[in-house]
């Protein structure tokens, strides 16, 4: 048990009030869209309609991989010239598509209408949309809609505009009911039931996790629920929760043990479990989680990463690399900090850690050439020519595609890092 790491309270560094490089230019980012991916896998009775153009088809398609077997729970409606030119009544054929589609696929209990750049561009609005759907359709199916469009966002704020789409519609919860624990943010099946186990052991229960695996397990909220956020990017659903009484549990996100351990103490402390409870109750997963990592400290230990922003998941994983796993931050980009949301992250990051936030793409990968780092973590877009430039890249994609969070999943994030510098070795030789 030697080798289990301590539950610590973060200790404020110097490194919450670090300057941060603020950049603006050009980005180079996928679009909200691309949570839709992630969300219908997560939400079984929920279809994701994108209202958009055939690039928008094209985007989800190539980020879900084509599915032409499965009877996918998502698709474009296609906003073609007719439309653009304002010669077709778009919100007549979204009524049409969206008939035929319900007749088509009875088991759908919610639909969701996506909005996208095109939608935006013409106007069309979805929100009223939703409303006359909703009102035609119910109770069979609740229609609501949020913009996945990439004008001003990146990709993971398309869960959160799906999440906060959600918010409105939730029960609220008895008066008298007492203190409950939500966590917000779509984590992988077998990670919530993990941690659903590992709350029940500390007496803390039953948990509600948002979203639901099904669009009718919504959870009820009020003044008693206490959230867990478990993904950084989620700032407009916990205002939303917090302007209906909820209350936000500050804490670092749950990736890594170190991250696990401090997250689940503050659950812990918030529903009056002693910590030598939650020590000895997590003690076994974080044993096996020490020894898991302990096989790829060896080859991340000294290496100099860095990250170009994109998901909003950039803090958390450096601090998981830089702490447990030894690697040195060359520059910690994120599109957007939220101090509030990211307070215990910064605390635990090294002191000197060069944060940026927001992009300007030329500067930021004249800095990163020069540094030259050992990895970089970046999306799709600038992977491919960072490697023919004879860099090793990590696509950010895979950290949203994989489950990473929780004890259990810490080796399996260390690996995604650890892959890539090992299989460059093995070109080299
Ligand atoms: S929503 Fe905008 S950025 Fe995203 S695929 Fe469609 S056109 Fe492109």
């Amino acid at each position: 048990m030697s080798a289990v790491i301590p539950i610590q309270n973060a200790a404020p560094q110097a490194c919450a009030d670090m300057p941060v490089l603020r950049e603006r230019g050009q980005r180079e980012v996928f679009c909200g869209l691309t949570g839709i991916i992630w969300l219908h896998r997560k939400i079984q009775d929920a279809f994701f309609l994108v209202v958009g153009s055939r690039t928008c088809a094209h985007l989800i398609q190539s980020a879900a991989g084509v599915m032409i077997f499965a009877e996918p729970r998502f698709a474009t409606a296609i906003i073609d010239e007719r439309d653009l030119a304002g010669l077709a009544d778009a919100n007549a054929e979204l009524d049409r598509v969206v008939a035929r589609l319900l007749e088509r696929r009875p088991e759908i209990k919610m639909l969701f209408l996506v909005g996208s750049c095109p939608s935006e561009v013409i106007k069309l609005d979805l929100s009223r949309a939703a409303s006359r759907l909703s009102a035609h359709f119910s109770p069979r199916v609740r229609v609501l809609n949020y913009s996945g469009s990439g004008i001003e966002t990146t990709f993971t704020q398309g869960e959160d505009a799906c999440l906060a789409s959600l918010v409105p519609v939730l029960p609220t919860a008895p008066a008298d009911a007492p203190a409950q624990l939500l966590v917000v943010g779509t984590l992988a099946d077998v990670v919530e039931d993990q941690f659903t186990r590992l709350f029940q052991q500390l007496g803390i229960g039953p948990v509600q996790f948002f979203p639901p695996r099904r669009s009718t397990d919504l959870p009820a909220i009020g003044p008693q629920t206490r959230f867990l956020l478990a993904q950084p990017f989620l700032a407009d659903t916990a205002r939303l929760l917090e302007s209906r009484g909820a209350t936000r549990l500050a804490a670092p996100f749950p990736l890594g043990a170190e991250g696990t351990s401090l997250w689940m103490q503050a659950a812990a402390d918030a529903m009056g479990v002693p910590q030598d409870h939650v020590e000895q109750v997590t003690a076994p997963a974080r044993a096996r989680s020490s020894a898991a990592l302990a096989r790829h400290r060896s080859q991340l230990e000294g290496k100099r990463i860095f990250f170009f922003p994109d998901s909003q998941l950039e803090v958390p994983i450096a601090r998981f690399l830089a702490r447990e796993l030894g690697m040195q931050l060359v520059e910690v980009g994120s599109p957007y900090l939220h101090r509030q949301h990211l307070a215990a992250e910064l605390a635990l990051l090294p002191p000197g850690t060069q944060l940026s936030e927001g992009q300007h793409v030329e500067k930021q990968l004249d800095r990163c050439r020069a540094a030259a780092p050992d990895i970089v973590v970046c999306g799709l877009g600038l992977a491919n020519p960072l490697e023919a430039e004879g860099m090793t890249t990590k696509w950010v994609i895979e950290l949203v595609f994989t489950p990473i969070q929780g004890f259990e999943q810490a080796a399996d994030l260390a690996e995604l890092f650890a892959r890539p510098l090992v299989r460059r070795l093995r070109l080299a030789v």
